[in-house]
């Protein structure tokens, strides 16, 4: 079993562990509510009668416990029609509620013997992901400057690169290590076409496909034809282009360089929150929980969900009261909301949908059900929302949305007191690049400037391609000075990025402006900070950066 298979089933095994003592002091306080109400005949009681009894529903089901969740169902069923008729109830009634009280508390005293089988079949199915897996790269050359070199520019755009000069040895590693991906050399000096022939032979002693791009000094279609053959997915010619390749490679790796989904989960029980969230968190998502009202506003706009799972019970308010006030907050109006209830209520799905929802999963949700639902209303609230945010080249956040998103980080700066920095990036003699190399060859470098600048900048940070050459990073936690280090770090590296247009290989630079809100507190008066001392830079001869300090 891999590692993060055990640590995801020896989570659950501890959440289900909770869960039957949760449900076992429910049980009791279900109980003696009732003895209590017996008593006294306060009709208040009854709505919290319901409402505790229904909340054991879903929960059982989703540990497997259905017995418990069908007596759970009946009893809710026996005591709905006692708060609308202000507790009046037949002897005959009297007796099928305390029959069922009594099943409920028999059956939750015995939960543990069906625990590990439930388990089991819950987790039946389930993929893992493989946490060793990630992006690791072979190089596969003997000619060991050229190896290196493409090495270390794939260490900018931040790959992990293993070099082999050797054929022997990198057999031996491959399989061991199937999933990296391997950019192979097609000719070798002891045989024109040994790469392909190697990765031939991996393919049918593994009997499974190692993921392969060749590279080739020549541009032959019988070797093409060999190394398609072969199972290349990509065949590219020396000099390689460092962006293509960087293109190609993510296009291999897209699920772990996609910025992880930022799911909020709102829900009356600890339990059921934790458990969906180690459902979700599984499929590798960013998950936040919430459990109160009060947390929820905070909650909701410092974190800018992708998509908001809601429990459709909860004692403050119902789920879809709760949609409808979100759906008012500025920003909110499209994420999409999907409740999570434990009956398949129709009337309540159609009002959900019609009034401020999306969508309606129904508890039990087999986890698989779950990460996939999820995951697919996120792709497409970020597709929706992608096109009309994106600029089209770069994939970055077009002018209007970053200075939105600038205008709504400096609002939550101030609200947490915490600093925040504007970088203004602008490519040097951007106009001699296109002039001298074409406008594609531009077009390629200002693709690989928006790729390094999301890969070495963190999560938190947002960057947007402000127009032309120029590019804006909002910096939140961080002041002037230390936005100035990380982005003379990626100033470095990029100006030592190789380009290359016709065979010609050339380099490029960028000059960079930065003020903060300690300086500079409004949007307008930020960007212009940072333009101004971008202006200096450039005067001062380009390739540098200033830091407005606001004298
Ligand atoms: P400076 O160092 O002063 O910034 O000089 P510069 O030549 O970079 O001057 P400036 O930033 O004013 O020039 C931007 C150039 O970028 C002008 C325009 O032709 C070019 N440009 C704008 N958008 C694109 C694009 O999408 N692709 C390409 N290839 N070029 C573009
Ligand atoms: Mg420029």
């Amino acid at each position: 079993m891999t590692h993060s298979a055990a640590k995801f089933q020896k989570k659950i095994h501890a959440l289900a562990d909770t869960f039957i003592q949760e449900l076992q002091q429910k049980t009791r306080d279900i109980e003696s509510k009732w003895q209590q109400y017996q008593s006294d005949k306060h009709t208040e009681m009854l709505p919290v009668l319901y409402r505790k009894t229904h909340g054991l529903i879903g929960s059982s089901q989703t540990f497997g416990f259905l017995e418990l969740a069908r007596v759970a169902g009946s009893l809710a069923q026996s005591l709905k029609p006692l708060q609308q008729n202000n507790g009046s109830m037949n002897a005959q009634q009297q007796d099928q509620i305390r029959q069922q009280i009594q099943e409920l508390s028999h059956l939750s005293n015995g939960l543990e013997q069906g625990l590990t089988q439930n388990i089991t079949r819950m987790l039946r199915g389930i993929i893992y992901p493989d946490s060793d897996t990630s992006c690791r790269i072979f190089v596969v050359d003997d000619d060991q400057e050229a190896a290196q070199e493409l090495a270390l520019q794939l260490n900018y755009f931040g790959y992990e690169v293993t070099v082999f000069d050797c054929l022997t040895a990198f057999c031996a590693v491959v399989k061991k290590e199937p999933h990296a991906i391997v950019l192979m050399n097609v000719e070798f000096s002891e045989d024109s076409l040994a790469g392909i022939r190697i990765m031939k032979e991996i393919r049918r002693e593994l009997n499974e496909s190692v993921q392969v791009m060749f590279l080739a000094s020549n541009d032959d279609l019988s070797v093409r034809l060999e190394a398609a053959r072969a199972g290349g997915a990509a065949y590219l010619t020396k000099p390689i282009n460092s962006s293509e390749l960087i293109d190609q490679l993510d296009s291999f790796i897209v699920p772990q360089t996609q910025e992880p989904s930022r799911v909020l989960m709102i829900d009356d029980s600890a339990t059921m929150l934790a458990y969906h969230a180690t459902v979700l968190e599984l499929a590798g998502m960013v998950v936040k929980t919430v459990e109160t009202l009060d947390a929820v506003m905070k909650t909701l706009l410092a974190f800018n969900p992708d998509v908001i799972l809601i429990d459709v019970y909860m004692p403050e308010c119902s789920g879809i009261e709760l949609a409808k006030v979100i759906r008012q907050i500025d920003g909110l109006f499209s994420v999409p909301i999907v409740y999570l209830a434990a009956e398949n209520d129709f009337n309540t799905q159609q009002e959900a949908r019609h009034l401020a929802g999306d969508d309606f999963l129904v508890k039990p949700i087999d986890p698989k059900r779950l990460i996939s639902a999820v995951a697919m209303r996120v792709r497409r609230a970020r597709l929706l929302r992608g096109l009309m945010v994106r600029d089209g080249l770069t994939g970055l956040l077009n002018h209007t949305a970053i200075r939105e998103q600038l205008e709504r980080e400096i609002v939550r700066s101030g609200r947490l007191k915490t600093p925040l920095s504007l970088a203004m990036v602008d490519i040097d003699a951007f106009k001699e690049i296109n002039d001298a190399y074409g406008h594609a060859a531009g077009d390629r470098v200002l693709k690989s400037l928006a790729r390094l600048l999301k890969q070495r900048l963190r999560g938190t940070d947002t960057v947007g391609r402000y127009g032309g050459d120029e590019f804006a990073v909002i910096m939140t936690d961080t002041e002037a000075p230390d936005a100035a280090n990380v982005v003379n770090e990626i100033r470095k590296v990029f100006s030592c990025l190789l380009h290359i247009s016709d065979n010609q290989e050339f380099n490029v630079t960028f000059s960079c402006g930065i003020a903060d809100i300690q300086h500079f507190s409004d949007a307008e008066s930020l960007s212009d900070a940072a333009d101004k001392v971008l202006a200096d830079a450039k005067m001062k001869g380009r390739n540098q950066i200033a830091v407005n300090a606001g004298d």
